[in-house]
């Protein structure tokens, strides 16, 4: 399984050419598109033909993960068939509403849910943010991939990562941040806890932890870099 960074940054995108939170999964057979920000369509459709893509799975709703949802539709317009999107089922799902039931396929899904699409198993895990969150794990040939999406730390979470090979995680922020996202030094719980790798995500655009970070299992997620799960 491979996974490519599209975009990393929120809650904006960083000056100059950078894009929000999206993330291309490949298994052996599936095509997977988790989160879908500001930036996302050009690197996505610079890589792969939308039609080739399996699904698109949104951890939740807020725009730096979701808004280029909007121009993918035109998109969507002027090609056959429907895209799949796995997105959180909420009360009054606003953002369901934007998505054209002609051109995409939703799932609402839970925490506890899975989902086999084209022979990856998908599971959908608790995350704590502001709105509805999940967290994602991908499984296929004896690997998996972990990703947070938005969420703080809770004890639970050690549990959920556990035995994933690579943790793609919202842990980018600094020390004593105060809002609805994980500081870096969590990498080093989210290590203890997998067993795996670590790659920090949702970086400020004005904030880098790496100079902090010295262990080989923990790395600060590149824009357009190639991880081997
Ligand atoms: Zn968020």
């Amino acid at each position: 399984m491979e996974l490519k960074t599209l975009g990393i940054y929120g809650p904006y995108p960083k000056a100059g050419g950078s894009a929000c939170s999206s993330y291309l999964v490949r298994t052996a057979s599936a095509k997977l598109v988790l989160d879908f920000g500001a930036g996302a369509l050009t690197r996505l459709t610079a890589e792969e033909d939308v039609g080739s893509v399996d699904a698109i799975i949104l951890s939740h709703t807020h725009f730096d993960h979701v808004s280029d949802m909007l121009p993918l539709t035109y998109l969507m317009e002027l090609r056959p068939g429907k895209l799949k999107v796995y997105l959180p089922k909420m009360k009054d799902n606003w953002y369901l509403k934007l998505l054209n039931s002609a051109l995409f396929e939703a799932h609402e899904v839970e925490a506890g849910d899975k989902a086999e699409i084209n022979g990856a198993l998908v599971e959908f895990f608790p995350a704590r943010h502001t709105v509805p969150t999940l967290g994602v794990k991908i499984s296929e040939g004896g690997k998996s991939l972990y990703y947070t999406g938005d969420t703080v730390w809770f004890d639970e979470l050690s549990e959920y990562v556990r035995g994933a090979d690579t943790v793609l995680a919202d842990a980018a922020k600094p020390l004593g941040f105060k809002g609805p996202h994980m500081s870096y030094d969590k990498a080093f719980l989210l290590k203890e806890a997998s067993g795996g790798k670590v790659i920090l995500t949702h970086l400020s655009p004005d904030f880098d932890p790496s100079p902090a970070l010295d262990d080989k299992d923990i790395e600060v997620a590149k824009e357009g870099k190639v991880y081997f799960v």
